[in-house]
């Protein structure tokens, strides 16, 4: 199957070609310059620039894989989870493209993108195995049962991973996505500098919720540190202060993700999201779970933060499997990726 996917979730215009498992084309464009200024992305401005780009996006996209529309088994585009109106620009986009030449159009779960992108490092992947996703927007133990059956085994109880460094990057006067920067900062400083609490959930019997976590408190505590030491030093110790919080938020996440595969008898673990990029979190993993035995897998470094390859690698699932979507699906903002089986069913018109 050879899939030409969309992705217009957030700030990020995103086409790609996906034959089977393989990247013919991937193209990204990142609209973070243009929502820098406003200090955040800004949803109308977002969704002007997804016009703007993603007709020569699809162009280029084909170009670079030598590709006709007409040599494609489909077409898919992020539905949900997202930005309303940058949403229905890609989903536009796809269903006109395969009503004109009569493709089967595939609506996509946003996170089961994430949950595929490892497919991309090792084609031989199947279910079961836990996905590890690690995004700006979520952090989730998610068990991969089959594709299009995910149940949600733990999940942070306030910020997500990606989240975290983003603030945490805000507080170290980091520019913005603060992930890459704390990363490469922490590879020089001494992450045993500063002892930083490690978010633990509370079980309504007193004990310690083995897969949840918690990254509001570390960030709280990152803040009250850098407020004591700006009052006290000249130099903030940056690199110190990043290995430290970096140190504690992989050590939670390792933990929490052995833990969790162990219970539930899952040889194999996947990574996604934009942290899965984090040279931390990888080779602490990485080892962790060789010494249980368990196999760690990670997306390819540029297939970790928003594409639409990861988009076009579930979408090949689905297609395979006869899943298609009725060109009357609708965009939503919010959909939990264990209903993400309800964007399938009715066959095309
Ligand atoms: P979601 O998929 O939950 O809707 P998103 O699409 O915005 O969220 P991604 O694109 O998967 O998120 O990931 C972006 C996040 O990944 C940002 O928070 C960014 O700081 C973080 N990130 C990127 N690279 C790294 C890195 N090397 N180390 C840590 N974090 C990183
Ligand atoms: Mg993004
Ligand atoms: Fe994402």
């Amino acid at each position: 199957t050879t899939i030409l996917a969309i992705e217009t979730s957030c700030d990020e215009t995103a086409v790609a070609i996906v034959k089977k498992r393989q990247v013919l084309s991937s193209i990204v464009t990142s609209q973070i310059e243009t929502h820098r200024q406003y200090g955040g992305v800004v949803p109308e401005v977002a969704s002007r620039q997804h016009l703007e780009l993603l007709g020569e996006a699809i162009a280029q996209s084909l170009n670079q894989a030598n590709l006709h529309p007409s040599q494609l088994d489909g077409i898919a585009a992020t539905c949900t989870p997202g930005l309303v109106g940058s949403l229905l620009v890609g989903v536009m986009a796809a269903k006109t493209l395969a009503l004109v030449h009569e493709k089967p159009f595939l609506g996509v779960h946003h996170l089961e993108g994430h949950l595929y992108a490892s497919y991309l490092s090792d084609p031989s992947l199947e279910p079961p195995f836990l996905c590890l996703l690690v995004s700006g927007g979520h952090t989730s133990l998610i068990h991969v049962k089959t594709c299009g059956d995910y149940q949600t085994l733990g999940q942070t109880r306030d910020d997500a991973a990606g989240e975290a460094f983003d603030k945490v990057a805000r507080l170290l006067k980091l520019g913005y996505p603060g992930g890459p920067e704390i990363d490469r900062l922490a590879q020089q400083g001494n992450p045993d500098a500063f002892p930083l609490p490690e978010g633990r959930v509370k079980l309504p019997n007193g004990g310690i919720h083995p897969y949840d976590a918690s990254y509001s408190g570390l960030k709280t505590a990152v803040m009250r540190l850098v407020q004591k030491l700006e009052a006290s030093e000249s130099d903030l110790p940056v690199a110190d202060l990043a290995a430290s919080f970096q140190k504690t938020v992989v050590r939670s996440l390792v933990k929490r993700t052995i833990r969790c595969a162990l219970d539930y008898n899952l040889s194999t673990i996947a990574v996604g999201g934009g942290v899965a990029a984090n040279r931390g979190l990888r080779t602490a993993l990485t080892a962790a779970a060789e010494a249980e035995g368990l196999r760690v897998l990670f997306p390819p470094m540029s297939y970790c933060t928003d594409n639409a390859a990861m988009i076009g690698c579930a979408a090949s699932e689905h297609l395979s499997r006869g899943h298609t979507s009725p060109l009357t699906l609708g965009v939503r903002s919010r959909l939990p990726v264990s209903e993400a089986m309800s964007l399938y069913g009715q066959s095309q018109a």
